[in-house]
């Protein structure tokens, strides 16, 4: 296969020659390695929802559930007009070795919606997370299945999906849904927690990887939703360590050497959609944003990101991976070539799923924690996976990535080959 062809490969297929690789330095093989390929279930359901003109427009609902050895399946739900199977096959199958890799008792699973909800009001948008839910129902539940948000789903579309399962269920259900608002049983620093998971790693790492470096570290952020966004925020108040001086989000993306007043132009962004049209720095095409010559990039967006056919341009001497999937294997193969070091997603965005786990037993036990307990719980958990992961690259002489991946793995093959097949 060639370059460009195998760059054509869904993120599925990249998914999947991870798990190969891993296997192949496990020597796993056969029955659990087929296992591992295939989903378990795959539920399709088509959402009918009334428009505010009166109309009813059909969605196209998914939820892959893809392995449960390790315990009840775990994983967001995405609202976006890009949403199609095979995406959500590959999501999955990351929420099964990210809950491995932090070591958090769940399998993977994962939900969307096709749907650009720029385009719904607040009532539509309400009516199709209630109507995901009916449709969804039999597979879902506190013990069975527990979704979270995801790209475009928040913590207002959580308590919808909530309420309306546990009117279903005719009783309250908090822990069938994780990511709620703290009034209706979220944890507390749920919705800042991918960030800030991903900032605990990022501060372990640069400890030896920039050791002497003169601060504050240049900081390059691509996507600035709900995860880009928090990071943007956390590293402006890290006392000057890190400066921002880039970001971007659908419509644009700017540059600023002496960085960016980011609480001001996050009130913008939340404002109006964007932080278009704000003169706070030079405007830049995505593409020069993710070759600048900064010390960390911080992909946030969506997969596939970074490919063959850019990866050559990239500076940055270290990427924390806080979108799902956005490196292909092949550009992962040339960024490595030159050194790059990557903290894989599995490890970097795994904050938002453990903060989940820790809201899940909070809802089970009926125990509150306040946020100085959820943050030494998440630095503890975060700070952990990394020393394994970094363990497990020395004895294996291999990637992050390829680590988290061996660690993830042994541990799901294990539960699985005790339950049999
Ligand atoms: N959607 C998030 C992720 O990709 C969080 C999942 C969860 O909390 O279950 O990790």
């Amino acid at each position: 296969m060639t370059i460009k062809e195998m760059e054509k490969e869904s993120p599925l297929q990249n998914a999947l020659r991870q798990l190969e690789r891993a296997c192949d330095i496990l020597q796993v093989e056969g029955d659990v390695l087929n296992i591992l390929r295939e989903p378990r279930k795959i539920t399709l359901a088509s959402i009918p929802v009334r428009m505010d003109n009166g109309e009813t427009k059909v969605f196209q609902g998914y939820r892959v559930q893809h392995n449960n050895a390790r315990g009840p399946y775990k994983g967001g739900i995405r609202f976006h007009p890009k949403v199609d199977l095979d995406e959500v096959k590959a999501l999955a199958f990351w929420m099964s070795v990210k809950t491995g890799v932090l070591d958090v008792p769940y399998g993977g699973a994962k939900g969307g919606v096709t749907v650009d909800t720029k385009e719904l009001s607040r009532g539509e948008l309400e009516r199709l997370s209630r109507g995901f839910v009916r449709q969804f129902y039999p597979v879902i539940g506190p013990d069975q299945d527990i979704p979270a948000p995801d790209v475009y789903t928040n913590p207002q579309v959580m308590a919808w999906m909530s309420d309306e399962y546990s009117s279903l269920a005719g009783k309250k259900e908090p822990a069938a849904f994780t990511g709620k608002p703290v009034e209706v049983g979220g944890s507390i620093d749920r919705d800042t927690s991918t960030p800030q998971g991903g900032v605990y790693v990022l501060e372990e790492v640069i400890k030896h990887r920039f050791k002497g470096k003169k601060k504050p570290y240049t900081v390059a952020i691509h996507g600035i939703g709900n995860v880009g966004g928090g990071v943007a925020e956390m590293l402006h108040y890290t006392n000057n360590d890190f400066k921002v001086v880039a970001l971007s989000d659908s419509q644009t993306a700017i540059y600023n050497a002496e960085g960016f007043d980011i609480p001001f132009l996050m009130a913008q962004k939340h404002e109006n959609g964007t932080i278009k049209g704000f003169d706070c720095g030079k405007e830049i095409s995505h593409e020069d944003l993710l070759a600048l010559d900064v010390d960390i990039l911080i992909p946030a967006a969506l997969e596939n990101t970074i490919m063959a056919e850019n990866a050559g341009d990239i500076k940055a001497k270290l990427i924390l991976e806080l979108a799902n999937g956005p490196i292909t294997p092949e550009a992962e193969r040339i960024l490595l070539d030159k050194d790059t070091l990557i903290i894989p997603d599995i490890l970097a965005n795994a904050g938002g799923v453990t903060v989940s786990y820790f809201e899940w037993c909070q809802n089970k036990s009926g125990y509150y924690w306040d946020s100085e307990e959820v943050q030494e719980k998440l630095s503890k958990k975060m700070k952990a996976a990394y020393q394994n992961v970094l363990e497990l690259s020395k004895t294996y002489k291999t990637d992050l990535r390829t680590a988290a991946y061996i660690l993830a793995v042994s541990k799901i093959v294990k539960a699985q080959e005790s339950l049999g097949t």
